[in-house]
């Protein structure tokens, strides 16, 4: 066969230089028909204040504590935290004599605490729905956030060493509660995605004296297949590599290692991509399009490499495929093999790209 190879057709593997992975795309398989089950999803109307709700102003928290009657973006400690300040230390332990628990059995305390941000005082109010002025606030609550506990951490000696803030949207994603809110967990080691990255950083710099993510915004621009929207200071591109259908990443167009860094106008174009980005997201298949996403930028009080290699930028992981019902599943292959997707990055892009900026999703208002 001397045929020339189409990426739009032919099955191939794309490499993910953050994780140091390979996702398999079969892009012949986004024409087959849809002989699933394609429901409408159930409409609500959801409440600006809910009585039922423990993140509402005013309301009473499951441990008994109330809240205040919040105005903007509020912060409280997490009342079921997954890690606690309070609790011994404890380092991973090696005899030094290779038995086999040292080879098999690897385990460290790990502690900390982590916040609730609640990004507004409206139980219906979602990030697409939100004024950028808002959300410029939503994104300097992060910011007060993180350098405070860096503070702690510097001051105070506090067990406080990377914060990884997300938000998961939606009950597609499990989310419990529908108050929209973020989270920040702030934990004395650095969690195994962050820090995988931090290695494929680092050997990219060993290799090619650049920065990893510095260089693929450079390729990004000149491309601009993959390219969603763009503003002076940030990308959103739906990644060469991605694994969910619509998988986007916010991307500093410029080197900034954290939120910690940024000036108001880099506050302001954030706010502006994450409401313009969420809004198309709404617009996809007109529902309140749920995903996780989140914040990776350097560790608190990084220095040398840590800070030298940091580039922040978020993720978004939206499950949904086709509709608003019909979700993705990583199941058997991509459990046992590889990732795996039908359409490919750039079919992807140019979707989200010609949807409209207007939010006409409207059934939470
Ligand atoms: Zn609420
Ligand atoms: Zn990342």
């Amino acid at each position: 066969m001397s045929q020339e190879f189409d990426f739009t057709d032919n099955s191939h593997r794309r490499y993910n230089p953050l994780t140091d992975s390979w996702i398999l795309v079969s892009p012949h398989r986004a024409k087959r028909p849809w002989l699933g089950q394609q429901e409408t999803p159930a409409k609500s109307t959801v409440p600006e204040y809910d009585e039922k709700c423990f993140l509402c102003p005013g309301n009473k928290r499951v441990t008994g504590g109330a809240n205040p009657k919040y105005e903007s973006t509020y912060v409280f400690q997490n009342d079921f935290a997954a890690v606690k300040i309070d609790q011994p230390a404890l380092a991973v332990q090696d005899s030094g004599k290779d038995t086999l628990k040292d080879r098999l059995i690897k385990v460290q305390g790990v502690r900390g605490n982590c916040f609730v941000i609640c990004f507004s005082p409206k139980h219906n109010l979602t990030i697409p729905q939100m004024a950028v002025k808002d959300l410029f606030t939503v994104i300097s609550t992060w910011q007060g956030l993180y350098n405070d506990l860096a503070k702690q951490a510097r001051d105070d000696n506090k067990p406080f060493k990377y914060l990884q803030i997300f938000e998961n949207k939606g009950t597609a994603m499990g989310c419990s509660n529908l108050h929209p809110h973020g989270q920040a967990w702030c934990l004395e080691e650095i969690p195994s995605e962050v820090s995988q990255e931090f290695k494929s950083f680092d050997k990219y710099k060993h290799a090619h004296n650049a920065d990893l993510l510095g260089d693929y915004v450079k390729l990004e621009m000149e491309d601009r297949s993959r390219i969603v929207l763009e503003n002076d200071s940030f990308l959103v591109i739906v990644p060469y590599w991605a694994v969910w259908p619509f998988e986007t990443m916010i991307v500093a167009k410029t080197k900034t290692p954290s939120i910690a860094h940024f000036t108001d106008k880099q506050k302001e174009d954030l706010a502006s991509m994450m409401k313009q980005l969420t809004v198309k997201y709404d617009n996809l298949f007109e529902t309140s399009f749920p995903y996780s996403m989140g914040l990776h930028q350097a560790p608190l009080n990084a220095t040398g490499d840590e800070l030298n290699n940091a580039w922040f930028h978020m993720h978004f992981y939206p499950p949904l495929l086709r509709s608003a019902t019909v979700r993705k599943f990583l199941v058997g292959f991509e459990m046992l093999g590889e990732p795996q997707r039908d359409l490919t990055a750039e079919q992807a892009a140019d979707r989200l790209r010609k949807l409209d900026g207007v939010h006409h999703y409207t059934e939470n208002l």
